[in-house]
């Protein structure tokens, strides 16, 4: 955590949100995170608010399976955009460890410069071996720019972690055969509906809680593994983010007015 970080009080009612927002500020100037990247942000921020800025018990259910997915895969892949490397660099090169994945840089708005600032700043987080810089193949189906990957990267991995895709990209990925996990705190766009494993989430949660799940399910055989994988349903999962952002708002309220009476 950095030194402006600890100005925010940990006691603040919205401390999560507010350092969230500091961090993509940071990653703006930084120039690690795009502009585009602030307003994906607030899109973000809307929804966590709506699912009660808490792990649910069916995200926390989709992580474990993912977690169980990457332990299972023979090349996992964990793709990073300047929002992710922004608000959790660390934590997943941390989770990159634990389950044996690389780390791939995939920009919606593709500059050498900012790939090349990412990789650092994964590096200064103790990242070594940073994935897309090569970017010699193409994910078919997509625009030129937003189709490279490196051959030895996402274009060869089995699962591949996606936070924060874009529809479109995550559409073609899933067209390759890919097994998808997307981290996304909105279960009506596009990129989790299409995912295998759709975590609605915020990833500053998300992450490092899929790492514990694997620290947790790395000694099981492989056959638990499997059934874990076998027994998920996306449907139910973005069913029940749906109807905790519409049902939920409501009984915070009635909550909070059974505390007032109280
Ligand atoms: P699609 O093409 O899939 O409909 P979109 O247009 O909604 O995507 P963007 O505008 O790029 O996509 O928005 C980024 C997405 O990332 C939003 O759905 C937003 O909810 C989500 N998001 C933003 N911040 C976070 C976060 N910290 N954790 C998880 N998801 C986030």
């Amino acid at each position: 955590m950095s030194e402006d970080e600890v100005e925010i009080p940990e006691d603040h009612p919205r401390y999560q949100s507010l350092l969230t927002r500091h961090r993509i500020e940071e990653g703006v100037e930084k120039g690690i995170t795009s502009k585009q990247g602030l307003i994906a942000e607030g899109r973000g921020e809307a929804f966590d608010y709506l699912l009660g800025e808490e792990t649910t018990p069916s995200a926390d259910e989709a992580e474990r399976v993912a977690a169980a997915h990457l332990l299972l895969a023979d090349h996992p892949v964990l793709s990073v955009n300047g929002n992710v490397a922004a608000l959790v660099p660390g934590e997943l090169v941390e989770l990159a460890e634990v389950v044996d994945a690389d780390l791939e840089v995939n920009l919606f708005n593709r500059t050498e410069e900012r790939l090349q600032k990412i990789a650092e700043h994964l590096r200064e987080h103790g990242a070594e071996d940073v994935k897309g810089l090569k970017a010699d193949a193409r994910i078919p189906g997509l625009s030129h720019e937003r189709a490279k990957v490196d051959a030895d990267g996402i274009y060869d991995a089995d699962v591949v972690l996606v936070p924060l895709e874009d529809g479109d990209r995550a559409e073609a990925l899933a067209e390759m055969g890919k097994t998808e996990i997307v981290i996304d705190l909105n279960p009506l766009s596009r990129s989790p509906q299409t995912a295998a494993v759709p975590i609605i989430d915020n990833i500053i949660r998300a992450i490092p809680n899929i790492t514990e799940h694997a620290r947790d399910l790395q000694d099981e055989p492989r056959a638990e593994l499997e059934r874990i994988v076998a027994e998920f349903d996306a449907e139910e999962t973005l069913e029940a983010a749906e109807r905790q952002i519409r049902e939920g708002v409501a009984e915070r309220e009635r909550e909070q007015e059974r505390k007032r009476e109280s």
